[in-house]
C-alpha cells in the first residue's frame, strides 16, 4: 500500500498520481498495478445516458399521469365543458418539444422543427375545437404557425448546411423577423379586413431592413468584415 507523500492520503495501487493533489506516484517497492479494476469507471459518459434516459421516463411519466388524472377528472367530477382538453393538449406539446432533448436526441432537427410546428397546430386545434369562431384556426392560426415553421426551418438549414459567420446569422435573422412580421399583419388584416394596409410592421420591416442592408455591406467587404470581428472579438 502507497500513501502520498505530499498529503498522506492511502492511495489505491492502480493510481499513477494522488486523488486528491495530484502529486505524482513514484513507489519503487510497489509499481503501479494495470492489471487490477480502478476504484473509478474507465468508461465516461455511461452516467449522462443513463441520466438522460432517467429523465425522459419521469418526464413521460409525469406529463402522461397529468394528462389522464385531468382527463378522468373531467370526464367524472367536473364534468362542465371539455376543459381538460387543453391540459392534455398542453402535456403532449411538451412531450413533443422534450423529444429532440430527452427522449431520442439523434432525431434530426429539421424533423423535430418539423413535429413541433404541427403539435402548436394541433395545440391551436384543440381550442378552435371548442370555439370555432369565425374560422380563425384554418384562415389565422394555421397561416402563421405554417409561416413560423417555414422559417425556423430555413434558419435551421442555413445553420447545418451552410458555412457560415455570426454576422451573415445575424442578418439571416432579421430579415426572417421582417418577413414573420410582415406576414403575422398580412393574415389578421386578410381576416379582420379582408384587405392588406400595413402598419406596425412596416416599422419592423424599416429596421430590419436597414440592418439587413448594413450587415450585408460588412459581409461582402472584406476590409469592414475584418475590422467589425476584430473590434468585436469574434
Ligand atoms: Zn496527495
Amino acid at each position: 500500500m502507497s500513501y502520498c507523500v505530499n498529503c498522506g492520503v492511502e492511495l489505491d495501487n492502480t493510481a499513477h498520481s494522488c486523488p486528491l493533489c495530484h502529486t505524482e506516484i513514484n513507489n519503487p517497492k510497489q509499481p503501479i498495478d494495470l492489471t487490477s479494476p480502478t476504484p473509478y469507471p474507465r468508461k465516461k459518459g455511461e452516467l449522462e445516458v443513463l441520466k438522460k434516459r432517467d429523465s425522459a421516463i419521469v418526464t413521460s411519466v409525469v406529463l402522461g399521469s397529468t394528462a389522464l388524472s385531468c382527463g378522468l377528472l373531467n370526464l367524472f367530477v367536473f364534468q362542465n365543458g371539455r376543459w381538460s382538453l387543453y391540459i392534455i393538449g398542453a402535456c403532449l406539446l411538451l412531450w413533443i418539444f422534450c423529444i429532440p432533448i430527452l427522449i431520442y436526441s439523434k432525431l434530426p432537427i429539421f424533423i423535430s422543427i418539423f413535429l413541433d410546428g404541427i403539435a402548436a397546430a394541433m395545440y391551436c386545434g384543440i381550442i378552435a375545437y371548442q370555439y370555432p369562431g369565425k374560422g380563425w384556426y384554418q384562415n389565422l392560426a394555421i397561416p402563421i404557425i405554417l409561416l413560423t415553421t417555414i422559417l425556423i426551418e430555413i434558419f435551421a438549414i442555413y445553420l447545418k448546411m451552410f458555412k457560415n459567420s455570426i454576422l451573415s446569422r445575424a442578418c439571416l435573422f432579421f430579415a426572417e423577423v421582417a418577413v414573420l412580421c410582415s406576414g403575422i399583419e398580412i393574415f389578421i388584416d386578410l381576416y379582420i379586413k379582408h384587405n392588406v394596409s400595413l402598419s406596425w410592421s412596416a416599422v419592423v420591416l424599416t429596421c430590419c431592413s436597414i440592418i439587413v442592408v448594413t450587415l450585408t455591406t460588412i459581409i461582402k467587404q472584406t476590409r469592414l468584415r475584418n475590422e467589425v470581428r476584430r473590434r468585436a472579438h469574434f
